[in-house]
């Protein structure tokens, strides 16, 4: 799995996650807000429905009103006339258009009707409108609940108008009625007063609201004017009676208006049980509707039914879906907008590290001219510097390894040359000089010598000692003797040295300082061998500090071996001599002080004890020479006696070189 693949696949179930509990609440809310929206866009409705249902009532109303009016009707009842008044009412009847008008006497007895004149006689003063009317001597206006009988002797099509069998829908109610007879009437009912205001008689009327389908579109018409979705009428409107569809334009599965069906338990047990407005989503007859229920109640305040108005939910609903689909579009559109943009921008950030790997790869296989090369802004980029700079470091380490091991080498072949070359003239010089010097001892020994001769003579022999000082040298430098190793503390050949320089008179002004660790351990070498070494780098420290100084000896593990370090605060050495000190011969001293042996000599030494010997100077500040060596090693004790144990292999040929 790479990097990008998964930075890609995170970020992608992010997106994901979020985008998904962001649609899934902006779903709900656009949804919740929707059927706030319409519910009360509904209730509005019910109220002109409410209005376009009184309105109805009041018609007959202020029909009546001006009806009880009329001097002939007043007349014809102060009268008596019987004949007149059927008359009257007839042609009432005929102009109001209305179901029922009937003509009642002061004590709410029937008169006449207009549609059965035959029957009369009857009280209707408990009639809750006829009651209120005798009462108040005011129009009352109401719906009201009236029986069958009632409305036979209204007129038999009423009865048979009112007749509904009952589709069973819902369970709670008893099976066996299957049957309603009752009807439901928006009635009014108008005294009549005579010139001085006593009640002489009383218009009653009203319509059988019972599958009063004109009124139901009426109030559809008015309150949802030309709303159609699919064919089908968006708006629908219904009264119950009790729970019972009596008027509506609600269509069943049949197409047919659904009269006879019933409300469902919920809005029956909030609008009819409590009596309160049910606005919400209902299932009606066979769709879902957006609606508002509002009971209504007979003027003695019973609850005899409801109206009903209600939007279909369908193209609410399509609405709805196009903006949530039109939302996740978006979402959806963004989200992949975001993605290929996180494919880009991965690219772009990772493309360094694949030319990283890249150029990791050619390194390890030899490439050190391997870098990345590209600079990206930021922390990446950074990164590529870090890993350039350190391809450099490499590179460099190991240039510097290379001319390090190179000049080790020429270093080794000098050593094995010269030497051989020392020993062979060492030896020829050395008898000679012999000679010279002991004929020089002689010839000092004369009595009668003169001051000039005395003079002569003394320089012969010191200028022949100095030539023997340097021969002696040559020899120890060239001299083919194996090392005689022992274990040895290094600390104690230390101090031994420091000792045996420190009297001496050059080193007055010098402080000596020694910090030899305690937990190194032993070496195997040769004992005077080393002192040699720590005598030649003592006292090359001393003669660079004549003007005083500091010489610190300090000794420390290191790893598999031990570190010691001479450092001395004095003239230092210069930068071009740097790689020429360990020359045999090379000395910046004046002629007769230095043989330019001592480093030389140390060197050999130090590599045929398998260690190393190197050298860190500033001009003016001081020079530091470092001594590695390894810790005697038991296993390889025996073995690694007189030969050079490690470090640089001289060739075949070559003798090693071996100093006392
Ligand atoms: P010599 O001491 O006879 O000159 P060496 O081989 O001991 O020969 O040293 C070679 C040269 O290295 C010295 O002449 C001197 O220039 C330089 N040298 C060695 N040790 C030091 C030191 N501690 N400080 C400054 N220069 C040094
Ligand atoms: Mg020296």
């Amino acid at each position: 799995m790479t990097i990008r693949f998964k930075l890609t696949m995170g970020f992608l179930a992010v997106i994901l996650v979020l985008n998904t509990v962001l649609s899934l609440i902006t779903i709900e809310h656009v949804s919740r807000a929707w059927l706030r929206e319409v519910q009360s866009h509904v209730r509005l409705n019910l109220n002109s429905a409410r209005e376009v249902y009184h309105w109805d009532k009041l018609q007959i109303a202020r029909f009546l009103e001006g009806a009880a009016l009329d001097s002939n009707l007043v007349q014809a009842l102060l009268g008596g006339d019987q004949e007149q008044l059927g008359r009257l009412v007839r042609r009432l009847h005929t102009r109001a258009g209305v179901d029922v008008i009937s003509l009642l006497g002061p004590d709410g007895r029937v008169i006449c009707r207009a549609r059965q004149p035959s029957s009369s006689g009857d009280d209707l003063s408990s009639n809750p409108l006829v009651a209120q009317a005798m009462r108040e001597h005011k129009t009352a206006i109401g719906t009201l609940i009236i029986t069958s009988e009632q409305l036979k002797r209204e007129g038999p099509d009423l009865a048979e108008r009112a007749e509904l069998s009952l589709v069973p829908t819902a369970a709670s109610r008893p099976a066996d009625v299957t049957l309603q007879s009752d009807g439901m009437v928006g009635a009014v009912a108008v005294p009549i007063l005579d010139a001085d205001g006593r009640l002489i008689g009383l218009l009653y009327g009203g319509n059988l609201l019972n599958q009063r389908n004109d009124l139901v579109d009426i109030i559809r018409a008015q309150v949802f004017p030309n709303a159609q979705y699919d064919g089908e009428e968006v708006g629908t409107v219904t009264i119950f009676q009790g729970d019972v569809r009596v008027a509506t334009n609600v269509l069943d599965e049949n197409g047919q208006r659904a009269v006879g069906t019933r409300m469902s338990d919920v809005v029956r047990e909030k609008v009819l049980g409590q009596g309160e407005t049910f606005a919400d989503r209902a299932l009606v007859v066979k769709g879902w509707y957006i609606t508002a229920y509002e009971p209504i109640r007979d003027p003695t305040g019973k609850i005899i039914g409801a109206v009903y108005v209600g939007l279909l939910e369908a193209p609410f609903a399509v609405q709805q879906r196009l903006v949530i689909a039109s939302f996740l579009a978006t979402v959806g559109a963004t989200s992949a907008a975001s993605l290929l943009l996180l494919l880009l921008v991965t690219k772009l950030v990772l493309r360094p590290i694949g030319k990283i790997i890249a150029m990791s790869r050619r390194v390890i296989g030899g490439d050190l001219t391997a870098r990345v090369g590209v600079r990206p802004p930021g922390e990446m980029g950074e990164l590529c510097r870090a890993v350039d700079a350190m391809a450099d470091a490499v590179a460099q380490r190991e240039e510097q390894l290379k001319q390090t091991t190179s000049r080790q080498i020429s270093q080794s072949e000098k050593l094995a040359s010269v030497g051989r070359l020392a020993a062979g003239v060492a030896h020829e010089i050395n008898n000679p000089l012999t000679g010279v010097l002991t004929f020089a001892h002689v010839l000092r020994e004369k009595p009668n010598l003169d001051d000039q001769d005395r003079q002569d003579l003394d320089l012969i022999i010191h200028e022949t000692t100095r030539v023997g000082e340097i021969v002696t040298g040559l020899l120890d430098f060239a001299r083919e003797r194996p090392a005689a190793k022992t274990r040895l503390d290094l600390n104690q050949v230390i101090r031994q040295t420091v000792r045996l320089v420190a009297n001496q008179p050059k080193f007055k002004k010098i402080r000596i300082e020694e910090y030899l660790s305690e937990n190194i351990a032993e070496i195997y070498a040769d004992r005077n061998q080393i002192q040699q070494v720590l005598l030649n780098l003592a006292l090359n420290a001393g003669e660079a500090m004549s003007n005083g100084g500091a010489l610190t000896i300090t000794t420390l593990p290191h790893g598999k071996d031990i570190m010691l370090k001479i450092a001395d605060t004095g003239c230092g050495i210069k930068r071009e001599h740097l790689s020429k000190i360990f020359d045999p011969f090379f000395t910046t001293k004046p002629v007769g002080k230095g043989t330019g042996l001592g480093l030389s000599v140390s060197y050999g030494i130090i590599q045929q004890h398998g260690g190393v010997l190197s050298v860190e100077s500033e001009e003016g500040k001081g020079t530091t020479f470092t001594i590695i060596l390894p810790f005697y090693d038991p296993s390889n004790a025996d073995d690694a006696a007189g030969e050079p144990s490690a470090g640089i292999q001289l060739p075949h040929e070559m003798a090693p070189i071996t100093a006392t």
